[in-house]
């Protein structure tokens, strides 16, 4: 049995403040450039196949994937590459990107055409072709996830549609508006792994969207499943705890328990790649916050310097306290705004000095919220007590870098300590043998 609680009944009730989720999504025009980080997705980052000078076009691959764990980058804009510069990544590492000045004809690389596919090994092929990653946040490289070890152990494929983060609406769009390519990719999946079941999983707090799938279904062994609205639903372990009640162990990953989980966004590009052929090179983004002055659910392209998508949204209606790439759990800072739209960016908010101030902590009063509120059961309050003290023999036996800096314990915490930041700290500390 396992020692931690039950996952699907812990969490927090956050504010969800969705009020894009109406908003249908608009296309924003082509910015004056498009700059591609090489690093956009995790495992070694691709490397520039282009040169200064040289023409491309929509969906010409401009960087090469760097290793098996790792994804091509194509361009979405035709035009001609003005250089190839260093960037910081939101990790603050350096970065190189490809930077291209776009022609305004958007011609489409002789290339691109829809790839043929008739077994797991070409299926696999074209998902790697296609440079998709997990669109939902994480950047895994997908034709990795899509080709488990266990293969045939697999018997559940989990659509993540929870879209539990406040503020952001984009997979909520996603499921509105490309119903038709979310079904077309589940298919695809489903056929070429040899899966014979798929759970949707989808915050109570979308109607639209869960009456449309359940509606759009047209195949057995799909179903939708409404979850709880409380965070963090669209953890990978919750969810599939919730979607399959089945637990997945620690330390451990969902092919162990039989599943593949891939984000709605994700599987809807799998279904239009197979239909097109055009790589991944636009993005849907919630644009948000309290200081932006037209709120929007944008396509874009990605690349897209993040100050033109908020200028595209009005700008500000006051002084940014932070922006960020992400929502407000567990969301990174934009330090610099001419910082490109990354594929794996599923919003940008940003709020005003007001709402970015982090309040004074306190002493702990040993409340125990923390520890009840993690759905990995994880003791925040003795994990940053051990990282304080230098203690990684503690950290390691507290499980710590299980964390996966949900920001859960940090939002209930009364004395409003700035616990998942300290624990992230921690985990470069057991990473680095004890160095802080
Ligand atoms: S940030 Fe880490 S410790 Fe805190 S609730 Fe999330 S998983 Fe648990
Ligand atoms: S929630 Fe905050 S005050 Fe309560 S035990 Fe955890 S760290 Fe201490």
């Amino acid at each position: 049995m396992s020692k931690f609680l039950k996952r699907s009944a812990q969490g927090a009730g956050v504010p969800h403040e969705k009020r894009t989720s109406n908003l249908e999504t608009v296309v924003m025009p082509l910015p004056s450039k498009i700059v591609l980080s090489m690093g956009q997705h995790i495992g070694a980052p691709a490397a520039p196949a282009v040169a200064k000078g040289d023409q491309v076009y929509v969906g010409t691959v401009v960087g090469k994937a760097g290793g098996f764990v790792s994804s091509d980058i194509h361009s979405g804009v035709s035009g001609t590459v003005d250089s190839i510069v260093t960037i910081t990544a939101p990790n603050g590492a350096a970065q190189t990107a490809v930077v291209i000045i776009p022609d305004g004809e958007q011609k489409v690389d002789p290339a691109v055409a829809p790839p043929v596919v008739t077994d797991l090994k070409s299926f696999q092929d074209a998902i790697r072709a296609s440079g998709l990653v997990g669109l939902g946040g994480a950047g895994f490289p997908t034709a990795v996830k899509l080709a488990p070890k266990n293969l045939d152990e697999i018997d559940t494929l989990v659509i993540n549609g929870a879209e539990c983060e406040p503020y952001i609406t984009s997979d909520n769009r996603c499921l509105i508006e490309d119903t038709h390519f979310i079904l077309g990719g589940i298919k695809a999946v489903m056929k070429y792994l040899d899966i014979k079941k798929c759970v949707i999983g989808i915050e109570g707090n979308k109607p639209q969207a869960i009456a449309k799938m359940k509606d759009a279904i047209d195949m057995p062994g799909v179903e939708v499943k409404e979850l709880p609205c409380r965070y963090p639903q669209g953890a990978e372990k919750v969810l599939i705890e919730n979607c399959t009640g089945r637990e997945v162990p620690f330390p451990g990953l969902p092919s162990d328990v039989g599943v593949i989980v891939m984000n709605v966004t994700s599987v809807a590009f799998v279904g239009k790649y197979l239909e097109t052929g055009m790589p991944l090179v636009t993005k849907r983004l919630t644009v948000d916050g309290d200081i932006v002055k037209e709120p929007k659910n944008v396509e874009v392209i990605i690349g897209t310097p993040v100050q033109e998508l908020l200028d595209f949204c009005g700008g500000f209606t006051d002084e940014p306290g932070k922006v960020l790439y992400g929502g407000p759990m567990m969301g990174n800072c934009i330090a610099d705004l001419s910082q490109p739209v990354l594929k794996n960016n599923n919003a940008v908010l940003a709020f005003s000095k007001k709402w970015a101030h982090i309040p004074k902590a306190t002493n702990c009063i040993h409340c125990g919220r923390c520890t009840n509120a993690c759905p990995l059961g994880l003791s925040a309050k003795e994990i940053v007590q051990a990282y304080n003290d230098g203690n990684v023999e503690l950290l390691q036996q507290l499980n710590a870098d299980l964390c996966m800096s949900c920001g859960t314990c940090s939002f209930v915490c009364p004395a409003k300590r700035p616990l998942a930041p300290s624990i992230a700290l921690a985990k470069i500390m057991m990473k680095n043998g004890g160095k802080k």
